[in-house]
């Protein structure tokens, strides 16, 4: 049994006495916490948290680790609270606390294994603080030591979970030996009678093989002493699960994979690793091929060694490992054997934690970029190593649990669109961690996400902003395309009905006519490639209405009009039916303007230079491609576009609800302190939301800012600019025309 004073006297091992007191003070606090707590092996709870720490201890973490793997299991399973935590042990401890229950809550929620790939990833993405995997790590090895009270369904269970996610993290973080037993708890669980005639046939062979083994051993121990080589050889265990996967792997028999003698050799220097390789080489001839020089290049994992196989007495292959210790520290430790605890800071507050945290990880991430130097493909490597440690993916759950990967910066609107096309397309607003959220919330990991859809919901323009993913993006644009093309037929009707009318050509004529003439003339396959063309401004409605009156009102038509029309010479003059400007508006009753009600949106857009609100007066230019156009009566560029009447047309607002459209003020004011505030709180009390703010330094005294803000119309605007006008410090305040 390993009590509280083992720990105690481990640690003074490593850490100075003001933090093992500390320590002991977590200890005290978890002890009093589980107690009456028993484990499924009948000991007392507090048992297992001191074994964690135990094992994190035995590779001298820092003494914060140390003091959270004690209290570990103190906010899943006890009623004390992360304040308690804080107030007791500061912020770092309760972090790695909750970033422990936060990893034991998600496997708890999370069913499937087959997604262990995406779930190890999100492990390593959801935690910010390394620790809290080693935490976890040293959490799962110990558990998997005590698996023997447990029904057998779940021990294979809790095994296989193991070997898929935590087996593979510590691989990753290069820590052999936790990877080692992990993996061989994790086999004789989940396979508890291979394991055992494995390992019957494993003591077997040792024994017929011991005479063998010392002979290698002392040759190569006497050859390495004439030569001054401090080294240590031992016999290399063959490990259970790596055997039964080579023997599953490559269908080979027990003998011929357990036939192979390993040995590993430390020695004190780099050098001498390539001394004693020579060494080994001149009692046996290597196997051709076999030999590995992992110190020039070293695993991803930052596995150092030099490899190599002999032949050995009898022609049976021998393999050697040599490395010197720090290597070997590493290979059994990885990650924890580059924690710096010395350099663990108590004062630090929470986010001089995280960056302390992120500047060891990237000292670890050097360390093994020096660790292979002479590699050539060290860039490779470290971003590899970097994307395992600090994804750029956030992982996210369904509510039936699956795990969906997203690009970091992704939204609820990228997940609706990667469940399904037409749950992007009728999404309304999402749900996350069963809260409600909006469509651009952007997703964290571990998240569940749920998507509210209505049939009458459907993509907005504005929409496009917040989605980070291609297949939301593309399907949000093609469904616009659609629309702006449908909203362009609707207002091409419109506007070549008016053009009719203007010949007093009823809707009901129109509609009666044969138009076959007129779209061949045109080549167009259809009426609404017309409509179409007409209200993207490719075509001008008056040419059209003309083209039809040419070739549509001969047959229909009675007989006596186009004479009349030829005789002119002009069948129709687009000066004198068009521009509303030339023309002033109501003179002719049957040249209705276009109402315009603020929605359209695709094909009818605001002038960005005089941004026209209702109640001003307003035009509308059609300019290819864009469809409509509204302009202010007194923008400038109405008067420049002047000499293009075709492209005028009249419209005027409709009385039906509008939105807020922009408008500019600009605003003069003393040059002082809050000014800016000032305005803008009055601005917002009207109820208006400002989009955009320039402020122009004019003499040192005075600034003149310029507000683009969203009014319902020319009263709201007014009311607006009287409130300003009411502040002291304003002089003066005037709309920006165009
Ligand atoms: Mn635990």
């Amino acid at each position: 049994m390993f009590l509280i004073s083992d720990l105690v006297s481990l640690l003074e091992g490593y850490l100075d006495q003001k933090q093992v007191s500390q320590i002991y003070e977590a200890y005290l606090f978890s002890a009093e916490a589980h107690d009456g707590q028993h484990r499924l092996t009948g000991e007392p709870y507090i048992y297992h948290p001191i074994e964690v720490a135990r094992i994190l201890a035995e590779m001298r973490i820092d003494h914060t680790t140390i003091m959270a793997a004690l209290l570990h299991d103190v906010l899943e399973d006890t009623n004390h609270t992360e304040q308690e935590l804080a107030d007791r042990f500061g912020q770092d401890v309760t972090e790695l606390v909750d970033g422990v229950s936060k990893l034991t809550r998600m496997h708890m929620e999370s069913p499937q294994h087959a997604q262990a790939e995406n779930f190890r990833k999100m492990m390593l993405a959801m935690t910010r603080d390394i620790r809290v995997i080693l935490i976890k790590l040293a959490d799962r090895l110990h558990n998997m030591r005590t698996l023997d009270g447990m029904r057998p369904e779940k021990r294979r269970r809790i095994a296989r979970e193991t070997l898929e996610i935590h087996v593979p993290i510590a691989h990753r973080l290069g820590m052999n030996k936790i990877t080692m037993e992990l993996r061989e708890l994790g086999f004789s669980n989940l396979y508890p009678m291979r394991s055992r005639v494995l390992a019957e046939a494993v003591s077997q062979a040792h024994g017929n093989r011991k005479e063998i083994l010392e002979t290698i051993e002392v040759s190569i121990r006497r050859h390495l002493l004439e030569t001054n080589i401090e080294a240590k050889i031992s016999g290399r265990k063959k490990h259970l699960y790596s055997l039964y996967k080579k023997m599953r792997d490559q269908h080979l028999p027990f003998r011929e994979i357990y036939d192979v003698y390993a040995f590993r050799i430390i020695v004190p220097t780099i050098e001498d690793c390539y001394q004693a390789l020579g060494i080994v080489h001149s009692i046996y001839k290597p196997v051709p091929g076999k030999f590995k020089d992992y110190i020039a290049i070293p695993k991803a994992n930052g596995y150092q060694s030099l490899h190599t196989v002999l032949f050995g007495p009898h022609g049976v292959p021998v393999e050697i490992q040599i490395r010197t210790q720090e290597m070997h520290t590493i290979s059994e430790e990885g990650i924890a054997a580059h924690w710096d605890y010395k350099n663990d800071n108590p004062d630090s507050n929470h986010s001089a934690t995280v960056s302390g945290t992120e500047k060891r990880a990237r000292q670890w991430l050097q360390d093994l970029l020096d660790l292979q130097k002479n590699a050539g493909n060290s860039m490779e490597f470290l971003e590899s190593v970097k994307i395992d440690l600090f994804p750029d993916e956030v992982y996210i759950f369904t509510p039936k649990g699956k795990i969906m990967e997203f690009p970091r910066g992704a939204t609820a609107l990228d997940f609706a669109y990667r469940i399904h096309t037409e749950v992007g397309t009728h999404a309304v607003a999402a749900r996350i961690n069963r809260k409600p959220a909006s469509l651009s919330a952007p997703l964290f990991n571990g998240q569940t996400v749920e998507i509210t859809t209505s049939p009458d919901s459907l993509p907005q323009p504005g929409w496009l902003k917040f989605v980070t993913t291609g297949k939301a993006r593309s399907n949000i644009r093609h469904y616009l395309k659609n629309l702006q093309q449908s909203e362009a037929v609707r207002l091409g009707e419109k506007l070549l009905l008016k053009a009719l009318s203007n010949h007093n050509i009823s809707r009901k004529r129109f509609k009666k006519m044969g138009l076959t003439p007129v779209l061949e003339k045109l080549q167009l396959n259809n009426l609404e490639a017309l409509y179409n063309e007409i209200g993207m401004g490719q075509r001008m409605a008056e040419l059209v209405a003309g083209n039809i009156i040419q070739c549509c009102t001969k047959s229909s038509d009675s007989a006596g009009n186009q004479p009349k029309l030829k005789g002119k010479g002009l069948l129709w003059n687009p000066l004198s039916v068009l521009s509303p400007i030339l023309r002033r508006r109501g003179k002719n009753h049957d040249q209705r303007p276009l109402m315009i009600r603020g929605t359209e949106g695709m094909v009818v857009h605001f002038a960005k230079c005089c941004h026209p609100i209702p109640g001003d007066p307003i035009i509308g230019h059609i300019s290819s491609g864009k469809g409509l156009v509204i302009h202010r009566h007194n923008c400038k560029n109405v008067a420049n576009l002047r000499n293009q009447p075709e492209q005028w047309i009249s419209v005027e607002w409709s009385d039906k609800s509008q939105r807020n459209l922009p408008a500019e003020i600009r605003v003069t004011v003393a040059n002082k302190r809050g000014v800016l505030a000032t305005i803008a709180a009055t601005i917002s009390e009207m109820d208006s939301n400002i989009d955009n703010v320039i402020v122009d330094d004019q003499d040192g005294h005075t600034n003149a800012i310029t507000f683009t803000l969203r009014v319902t119309d020319r009263k709201h605007l007014a009311t607006i600019i009287r409130n300003i006008k009411k502040l002291r410090p304003v002089r003066n305040i005037q709309r920006i025309n165009g």
